[in-house]
């Protein structure tokens, strides 16, 4: 059994109160390691230790800054397969995509985020021959990065990296169902040479940490991505507190595929996009409404891929679809896809629990599901499952296919399947989605703004957005004479 620890002040250390959480791999149902159920005493340590740090940490220059990311970005890579293996083992997830995405991913972003900082250069505008000003970019000091289950290290280091870069300190919350690669994290950032302070990581609850750490008055800002509900809250907890929020919240993204789509490439990718990491990501696409001159051999097409994808053991290399992320979490989904029948919908694939053989047997797997034949308007299609299950549905013109992707609460992501130029830029222009993607799908250009309109989220993570949303701007204003 592994004990996790805190990161508090540049050293591993035990909870105050000694309490901790079992952590179960999902894959096999055991237990195989407890985590810090961290409270707002440890908060307390943890906001001593990031304020301490953190007019050094900003006074170093931009270059120094990034070369120590940078130190910290190649220290991930070096350690890649034991993260890898890690995040497998703690999600769920095929160590194949933990290895491509989330690893990979992780990295990039702290290296981008190095880089970019040295590129963030204040604005300046000259007011005729009377003034100039210029507007500078402030770190804004201790802030709170919450991070959610589902890519674990990925989005960790999606909050973390730009908020460092900008001159902040941290502390960070990842979530309590998947704490593993947080924690390496930490031993990471000790062999990278990350100043003490700089980054501190608590593990532990929503109720027990993520309560406290929104609402310290000393915590001037809070980067979270999880579930809308827990956004709300967050919202309601820090009003009046007149802190920066960025939310990065739920989806129910729609896929929208055409009649002159490259039909065998579309295929390949709609499948790749409902069922990645078992449809477990916030950008996957559940609503797949497809034209009706191919809706029939589309649909077999794409059931028939569906069919083939192999569920497995995480670890093994040609699995490429592992166990959902915990017992609470299968039954969630298992609960959605009996109300889709209650709903009059026809399981065309899939539909319930499986078993792999072998050190797998108790695993929470669950067959990916396709479900055709319900209204857009009932609730399997309106809410938030995140899980192996995609619904089907005809349409029949441009208009209706835009019509049915916006009907929902959410406005994440969106992909959009046509070799019609005209046509792709005109959906893309109404559809109501941070995101759409044309033709591809989780192609990511760190450069870009990423987020969500409606309940899917507030503000936008990504390249400038970021440094902006970890930055105070202060407009200084010259006169000449
Ligand atoms: P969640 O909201 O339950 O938890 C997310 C994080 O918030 C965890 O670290 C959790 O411990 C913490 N938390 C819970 N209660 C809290 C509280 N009261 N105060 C502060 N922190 C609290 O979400 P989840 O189940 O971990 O993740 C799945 C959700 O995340 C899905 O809805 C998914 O769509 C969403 N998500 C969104 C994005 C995006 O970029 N928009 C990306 C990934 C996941």
């Amino acid at each position: 059994m592994q004990m996790l620890e805190n990161y508090i002040g540049g050293k591993l250390v035990e909870p105050i109160q000694g309490k901790y959480i079992d952590n179960v791999e999902p894959a096999t149902g055991k237990i195989y390691s407890q985590i810090p159920d961290s409270t707002a005493e440890d908060l307390e340590q943890a906001v001593e230790a990031a304020t301490k740090a953190q007019p050094a940490w900003a006074g170093l220059s931009l270059e120094e800054r990034a070369t120590i990311l940078t130190k910290v970005a190649n220290t991930i890579d070096d350690h890649s397969n034991e993260l890898a293996k890690a995040e497998a083992v703690d999600n769920g997830k095929p160590f194949s995509l933990a290895k491509s995405v989330d690893i990979y991913r992780s990295s990039a972003n702290i290296r981008f985020f190095a880089q970019a900082i040295t590129q963030f250069s204040s604005e300046s505008h000259a007011m005729g021959n009377d003034a100039i000003n210029y507007t500078l970019r402030d770190p804004i000091g201790v802030v709170g990065c919450i991070s959610p289950w589902n890519l674990p290290l990925y989005l960790f280091t999606w909050k973390i990296a730009p908020a460092l870069a900008a001159g902040n300190t941290v502390i960070a919350k990842p979530s309590e169902i998947t704490p593993m690669t947080a924690y390496l994290f930490s031993k990471i950032c000790i062999e990278a040479g990350l100043p003490a302070g700089v980054l501190n990581i608590l593990h532990g609850t929503g109720p027990s940490i993520g309560d406290p750490l929104t609402t310290h008055p000393k915590i001037k800002a809070i980067s979270f991505t999880g579930g809308t509900a827990t956004g709300a809250h967050i919202s309601k907890v820090t009003a009046g507190m007149f802190k920066k929020l960025s939310l990065e919240l739920g989806g129910k993204n729609p896929t929208l595929v055409f009649a002159d789509c490259d039909f065998e490439d579309t295929v390949d990718n709609v499948v790749r996009a409902a069922f990645a990491n078992q449809g477990q990501i916030c950008l996957c696409g559940s609503r797949i409404y497809i034209e009706r001159p191919i809706y029939d051999k589309f649909k077999q097409a794409f059931i028939d891929k569906v069919k083939a994808l192999k569920i497995g053991d995480p670890l093994d290399n040609s699995t490429q679809h592992g166990a959902l992320v915990s017992k609470p979490h299968m039954d969630k989904v298992l609960s959605y896809i009996e109300l889709a029948r209650q709903e009059g919908g026809r399981v065309l694939t899939g539909g319930k629990q499986t078993t792999v053989n072998g050190r797998c047997q108790n695993g929470y797997f669950v067959e990916p599901t396709v479900i055709e034949g319900l209204d857009n308007d009932c609730r399997t299609n309106q809410e938030e499952i995140f899980g192996p299950v995609c619904t089907i549905m005809p349409f029949d013109t441009d208009e209706e296919a835009v019509s049915l992707a916006n009907g929902t609460q959410y406005g994440l992501a969106s992909s959009v399947w046509t070799s019609d130029l005209k046509r792709a830029h005109q959906v893309a222009k109404d559809i109501e989605a941070g995101i759409v993607w044309i033709n591809c799908w989780l192609l990511r250009d760190l450069r870009t703004p990423f987020g969500g309109v409606k309940s899917s989220g507030v503000g936008r993570e990504g390249g400038l957005e970021a440094l902006r949303f970890f930055t105070e701007p202060k407009n200084v204003c010259i006169k000449y004479s």
